[in-house]
């Protein structure tokens, strides 16, 4: 239909001789799992094939869906665009193919690169600007793609939620995608959790083929409002990936000289199922993605102590006797969360609270042998006058907020209204008040909370596209509301850019400064911040099994290392229910966020032995382990576990927890990823059982037993190949 379109409007002979001087240009990029086939098109590139070897292709009828337009004063002029094989790259590694349009004189650059060896291949579309206006162009996907199928063949589509807010019921899918099968799926920076929605995904996407458990996955390394969307007819299967094109329609702004640039995608191949595939993203994650600073460190994931247990009522008493606390029981670091600060947009320590200062609190902490971490949420304007703040009544910072603001409005307790961290004078403020609370208050860590970047934008004088006021929808949202506009996913695209910029800057000049990614717990999941931030707050509600159930939909994705479980109090009346409290916890990175000087001291030096063994030997298997989740998602009413498998170190653990239900003692787990011939000894770390040697073969066909006798507890069973 395109194609006849342009056929048009050349003209026929035109484009008969076009393709008589066109010769074709094809490439491939490989790794050890995913083959890709390229070509040159006269008027657009094309992914022609995906293999995984030793499996059936997965063959691409579509080309890659180019902008046809650019505004130009104010007028869409229709695109050409033609290949420049001169400008254009091929290497083992990179390939890229440019296109340029004569006028208005646009660039192109259509990027595939491999980052390792093995996992996913990257991509990405760059369109520069090279006229000397100017311009506005619509939205340009960073992929989109038409398998062709077998019509009979059964394909299985997986995807996990956010754990945003509470995790929901489900949050792994594996749902049929057979015929008429529509889907989308949205990531943002807010973890939309509208009631007619459905929740937000981390934005990722798996398909295999049944029953060979084989296929694709894809994955977006960006933050602002994307989405992924596929639907299968026949023997067709479409998809496209990149930036939320609703509420429509999107435009965006290019000054001379300037660059768009869709979201970085990553496609890859696998089998053995999605965790056949987490086992190559996850590593793939920490080495491509990754800080290889933070991973240097052999105590990263960290042990923290976090005052929110006691919740904005932190001062320096209560801080110096966590900090005390916390180094007898072994934690590696001590964490002020809200309730710091005099007031929001004014980030200096509350006086009455803080008398000494926040900077000798992290002293203190430093000199107990703990790191210091500081909660912030440096987007936010109050209304304080004091020197320093920012006060969103101020004429001079007025235009940052994203709407003029009642006469009455007032912040909350820890939020007030977010700025636009697009707006250049408003990131450099950002920046240079963030860098001034590290240096300040010297922290070891700084995590950001709530909305980093605004829902929407009011403004007609951002750089970002001005809202349409015809196209704006209003939804309530906790006593306020927020609103989507046509120029919602530009705005973010802006300040996601900006939020990067900052911390990639930071990361520069501060090494060694760990970064938590919190936002409201668990919104901003996703492989952009994994690439800037160091761990993810993955839900906001932290009682045993929200703490499980994200860690099982999330550790799909991403390295277990960088998924943080906040451990609050829960009812805990036997010490059975005090370790599966802590151990719902304890399988990626461990916060306590409890003023443990109220444990009894049985409970006490139950939890210095567990943060021993969670440092001694479950934190190299979390760092460098496969992962098989072994069981169905937690219920909190079943049984429920997972296994590490360490196949360098032939060592690995499997986490048992046994549910609320009375009459469920006994469970058997079957395990995965192991040599069926080798020998395993199993050593029950709570000595429910006796130690007892396995066959991997009968591991992994009939599986072991656990006993335990009380609902609401657990066991650690670990494993050791025996030598041949
Ligand atoms: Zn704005």
């Amino acid at each position: 239909m395109r194609f006849l379109v342009r056929l048009a409007s050349l003209g026929l002979w035109c484009v008969a001789f076009s393709f008589v001087l066109y010769a074709q240009t094809a490439a491939q990029l490989r790794t050890s799992d995913t083959e890709l086939a390229l070509e040159t098109g006269p008027a657009s590139p094309r992914l022609v094939s995906l293999t995984v070897p030793g499996q059936p292709k997965w063959e691409n009828r579509s080309s890659e869906v180019l902008i046809e337009f650019a505004e130009v004063s104010g007028k869409p002029i229709p695109l050409h665009w033609n290949f420049n094989r001169d400008a254009s790259e091929i290497s083992e590694e990179r390939i890229r193919f440019v296109y340029d349009s004569p006028s208005p004189h646009l660039r192109l650059t259509w990027e595939w690169r491999t980052r390792q060896g093995y996992g996913p291949i990257e991509h990405q579309i760059r369109i520069e600007n090279l006229n000397a206006d100017e311009i506005w162009i619509p939205l340009q996907d960073t992929l989109a793609f038409d398998w062709r199928v077998d019509a009979q063949s059964t394909l299985e589509h997986f995807y996990v939620e956010k754990g945003a807010d509470t995790p929901s019921p489900i949050g792994t899918h594996h749902v049929a995608l057979a015929n008429d099968y529509r889907w989308t799926g949205t990531s943002s920076t807010y973890g939309d959790l509208r009631s007619d929605q459905p929740r937000e995904i981390i934005p990722g996407s798996l398909v295999q083929r049944e029953p060979a458990q084989s296929g694709w996955y894809v994955g977006i390394e960006f933050s602002g409002r994307t989405r992924i969307s596929l639907t299968r007819k026949q023997d067709s299967l479409q998809g496209a990936v990149g930036l939320d094109p609703d509420p429509g329609p999107f435009r965006t702004r290019l000054t001379p000289g300037e660059t768009f640039e869709t979201p970085v995608v990553f496609l890859g191949g696998f089998r053995g199922g999605p965790d056949g595939a987490g086992n190559i993203l996850r590593r793939w994650v920490r080495t491509v993605l990754g800080n290889p600073e933070t991973w240097k460190n052999p105590n990263y994931p960290l042990v923290v102590n976090n005052s929110w247990g006691g919740g904005m009522g932190i001062n320096e008493d209560i801080a110096l006797n966590m900090i005390r606390d916390a180094a007898s029981l072994g934690v590696d670091m001590f964490h002020v969360d809200a309730g710091w600060f005099r007031g929001v947009g004014d980030w200096r320590p509350d006086p009455q609270k803080f008398p000494h200062g926040l900077d000798f609190i992290a002293d203190q902490a430093h000199k107990a042998g703990l790191k210091f971490g500081l909660w912030v949420d440096w987007t936010q304007a109050g209304l304080s006058t004091k020197p320093g703040a920012l006060n969103a009544r101020d004429p001079k910072v007025h235009d940052w907020m994203v709407t003029d603001l009642p006469a009455d409005w007032k912040p909350e307790s820890f939020k007030g209204q977010t700025i636009d961290i697009g707006v250049p004078e408003a990131k450099q403020w950002a920046q240079h008040e963030v860098e001034r609370i590290v240096d300040d208050y010297h922290l070891d860590m700084l995590e950001h909370d709530g909305y980093l970047v605004a829902h929407g934008c009011d403004r007609t004088d951002h750089p970002h596209a001005s809202p349409d006021p015809l196209n704006k929808c209003i939804y309530p949202s906790w006593g306020s509301y927020w609103v989507d506009s046509s120029n919602s996913t530009d705005v973010s695209y802006h300040a996601v850019r900006a939020y990067y910029e900052i911390y990639s800057y930071l990361r520069q000049h501060h090494p060694g400064l760990l970064f938590e990614i919190c936002a409201d717990g668990g919104r901003m999941v996703d492989f952009g911040t994994a690439a800037h931030g160091d761990y993810f707050s993955i839900t906001d509600t932290y009682d045993p099994l929200s703490n499980r159930r994200a860690f099982y939909d999330t550790s799909h994705v991403l390295p277990a290392a960088m998924l943080e479980s906040y451990v609050e109090k829960w009812p805990t009346p036997r010490i059975e229910n005090f370790r599966y409290m802590l151990r719902s916890g304890m399988m990626g990175w461990l916060t306590l966020m409890i003023n443990t000087n109220d444990w009894s001291p049985q409970q006490h030096a139950e939890a210095r032995q567990e943060i021993d063994l969670y440092k001694k030997e479950l934190r190299p298997l979390i760092r460098d382990a496969d992962l098989y989740h072994i069981s169905p998602r937690p219920d909190g009413v079943h049984w429920d576990g997972l296994e590490y498998w360490d196949p360098e170190r032939r060592r690995g653990v499997v986490y048992a927890f046994r549910g609320s239900i009375q009459d469920e003692g006994m469970h058997s787990f079957i395990l995965k990823g192991l040599e069926p011939s080798a020998h395993y000894s199993l050593r029950f770390y709570d000595h429910s059982a006796h130690d007892r040697t396995f066959t991997g073969r009968e591991l992994m066909a009939r599986g072991f037993r656990v006993t335990l006798p009380f609902p609401n507890s657990s066991e650690l069973i670990f494993l050791d190949a025996e030598a041949h």
